[in-house]
């Protein structure tokens, strides 16, 4: 038996990999400690609440106490560690916040993690820490820029990205000075079932399913690595289980969609032409191109992506079309 907290399992990717591991892995139980912002939802595990296996604890990875209880109540070996602010343009308006969460509830977990699994200097055994980092970490690209490597300089350019990095920063930091094993893995731009309609595939879905335009920023040019959530979920699965202590691996699928052609790509799902996209004015600071190459976790681990674009466009389409329940609520806020 493992057990393995979820931190942020309530969120769009934590849920979706909390479900997996529950279906997949009958020895691991999950605690998933989430604060429910706006961003989470129980709703989102409403299939697997029932599960023994699974336990949900309503708290702040940034509140210390919170924290150092679920680890001594729970015996926790893992840590998959996905809770954040996540979403760029809020990142602009309340940067304070994202400090709060991604940086300090990072560093809380961290230190929770030394507490209870180093004695004098002694790691226990087959415990690890996984950081779920983000490309935008590296900045963006020029077109003819090449993709990001684990080499890549980081270079944030949001104060979501730059949050993210200074995490990361951290991670490195107790690894380096504290010997934590940990493992980072660094993704593209995630679409699936279960992601909150303010991201760009869900917003335009849910838009066209209300016969709403859908608003494109600038000239929408800028470019997005695109990976269908399970095939993310399936590569941190694979890193925790077989990667080494203090990797990092980047995780994409090798799809540079522009946002103009992903507009395009979601408007032919419902037969519709180009007149109902309306431009908006660019975000500030808007990065241009993501590319992430994953060739390490390809040639080391063995992931590959397995979910073609076009098809993990029409489903999750489809999962909206099916999930009125789900996203109303949300979009009527
Ligand atoms: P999300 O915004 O959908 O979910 C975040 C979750 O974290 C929510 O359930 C929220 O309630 C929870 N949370 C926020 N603050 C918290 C706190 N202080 N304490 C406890 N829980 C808190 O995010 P997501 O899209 O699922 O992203 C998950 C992780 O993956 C993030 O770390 C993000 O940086 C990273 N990531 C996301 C993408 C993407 O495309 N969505 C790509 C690469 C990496």
């Amino acid at each position: 038996m493992k057990n393995v907290l979820v931190t942020g399992g309530c969120g769009f990717i934590g849920s979706n990999f909390v479900r997996l591991i529950i279906e997949e892995r009958p020895l691991w139980d999950i605690v998933n400690l989430d604060l429910l912002t706006y961003a989470g939802r129980r709703e989102n595990l409403h299939d697997v609440e029932s599960s023994p296996r699974y336990h949900f604890i309503h708290g702040d990875i940034a509140d210390r106490e919170c924290v150092e209880r679920v680890f001594s109540e729970h015996e926790i070996s893992t840590v998959v560690h996905f809770a954040a602010e996540s979403h760029v343009d809020r990142s602009i308006t309340w940067p304070l916040k994202f400090i709060r969460t991604n940086v300090k509830g990072t560093v809380v977990l961290l230190e929770a993690a030394r507490k209870h699994w180093c004695s004098q200097g002694s790691w226990k055994p087959d415990v690890v820490f996984c950081n779920i980092s983000t490309d935008e970490v590296y900045g963006d690209l020029g077109d003819s820029d090449g993709r990001f490597t684990e080499e890549t300089p980081l270079a944030p350019s949001s104060p979501y990205s730059a949050s993210k990095a200074a995490a990361d920063m951290m991670v490195k930091a107790a690894v380096r000075t504290y010997g934590l094993p940990a493992v980072i893995t660094r993704c593209g731009n995630n679409y699936g079932p279960y992601q909150f309609p303010e991201k760009l595939i869900p917003l335009f879905v849910t838009n066209l399913i209300r016969d709403k335009k859908i608003p494109l920023y600038g000239d929408g040019l800028n470019v997005r690595d695109w990976i269908h959530v399970e095939d993310h979920c399936r590569a941190i699965l694979l890193v925790l289980e077989k990667a080494a202590p203090d990797s990092l691996y980047n995780v994409g699928a090798s799809c540079e969609v522009s946002n103009h052609d992903t507009s395009r790509a979601i408007l032919d799902n419902f037969g519709r032409d180009e007149t109902w996209i309306e431009h908006v004015p660019d975000r500030p600071g808007h990065d241009r191109r993501y590319a992430v190459d994953s060739s390490l976790l390809q040639t080391e681990l063995g992931w590959k992506p397995l979910i073609p674009f076009a098809q993990g466009l029409r489903d999750t389409v489809e999962w909206y079309r099916q999930n009125h329940w789900w996203w109303e609520p949300l979009t009527e806020q």
